[in-house]
């Protein structure tokens, strides 16, 4: 790997700016007519197969745009969008843009599997499962290539309401992740009673490995047991070369963070994408 310093050192509007609640009522305002102009875009990240540079799949990550060129952050406006009832108009915007990305890469010969991120209120939507087989349909994607990542705390909320979508999303053929991994209080009747068949370990435990003696022996755990269930394991958040030596050897681990690479827009993955593919010709 190299690390890849790029042109995404975005300037985001702080996550944790504290709103007042008329500033609140106007983000709210703004999110919904973003949601109308479908001003929402995506940008991408690679989690990579460990020792080589093969990309296993991409991960969608929602990015939005002011006019003044800067960013508003993903974990400061979706749990806005959440409590006020319009992340599901979000999502599908996601699953649209990100399937039929999925299917341009397809028709260029690229085959990366795509991983996209669903909130803690799509659970509950009763179209959702409607809704993402019809998109699999339109752009002709292969169910085999699509990661769901939903949060632990998003699958606890409401474990028999979580139990019936993501069954019926896994026999479409999707693959179920439960992200941050470890972020809350992580209960292990989660990885029993719903298919799941990735886990993302939170990045804090990457992130804070350093400073904390038993965050190194957590992480290979946690990819111990992911192996014994049939699960893949990523972890996230790897900034530096340190971090990466260590996690490398963590058998079967995927990985993605900073310092592999940075999400970036379409076309600049696609670079990624070609490098792969003449990695296969060599
Ligand atoms: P997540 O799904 O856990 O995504 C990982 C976040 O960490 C992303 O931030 C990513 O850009 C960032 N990241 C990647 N590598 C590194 C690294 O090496 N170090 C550090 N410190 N951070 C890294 P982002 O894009 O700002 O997204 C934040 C969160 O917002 C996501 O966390 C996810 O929960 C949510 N989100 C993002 N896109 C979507 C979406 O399309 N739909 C929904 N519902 N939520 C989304
Ligand atoms: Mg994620
Ligand atoms: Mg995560
Ligand atoms: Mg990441």
């Amino acid at each position: 790997y190299e690390a890849k310093k790029s042109h995404y050192s975005f300037c985001y509007y702080s996550a944790s700016y504290q709103p007042s609640s008329k500033q609140h009522m106007q983000l709210i305002d703004k999110i919904r007519n973003a949601i109308e102009k479908k001003e929402f875009s995506l940008h991408f990240q690679p989690i990579y197969i460990p020792g080589t540079k093969e990309i296993y799949s991409v991960e969608a990550l929602i990015r939005w745009q002011q006019p003044d060129g800067r960013y508003i952050s993903p974990s400061l406006f979706i749990p806005v969008a959440e409590k006020a009832g319009l992340v599901s108009a979000i999502s599908k915007l996601v699953i649209h843009q990100s399937f039929q990305q999925l299917s341009r890469w397809q028709e260029q010969g690229f085959s990366p599997r795509l991983q996209l991120n669903l909130s803690a209120h799509d659970l509950g939507d009763n179209q959702l499962v409607e809704y993402i087989q019809a998109r699999l349909e339109r752009f002709d994607v292969d169910p085999g290539h699509v990661v769901l990542e939903i949060t632990e705390s998003a699958m606890m909320r409401d474990i028999q309401t979580a139990k019936a979508t993501m069954t019926s999303l896994y026999k479409l053929g999707l693959t179920l992740c439960v992200d941050d991994f470890g972020a809350g209080y992580t209960c292990l009747t989660m990885l029993s009673d719903l298919p799941i068949k990735q886990i993302k370990i939170d990045s804090r435990y990457v992130i804070e490995m350093s400073r904390k003696n038993n965050n190194f022996q957590i992480i290979s755990s946690v990819a111990f047991l992911a192996k014994n269930i049939g699960a893949e394991v990523v972890i996230e958040g790897i900034e530096n070369e340190g971090q990466l030596k260590r996690l490398s050897s963590i058998p079967n681990a995927l990985l993605q963070g900073h310092f592999l690479c940075e999400p970036m827009c379409a076309r600049d993955i696609e670079a990624h994408l070609q490098q792969e593919q003449l990695l296969y010709i060599d």
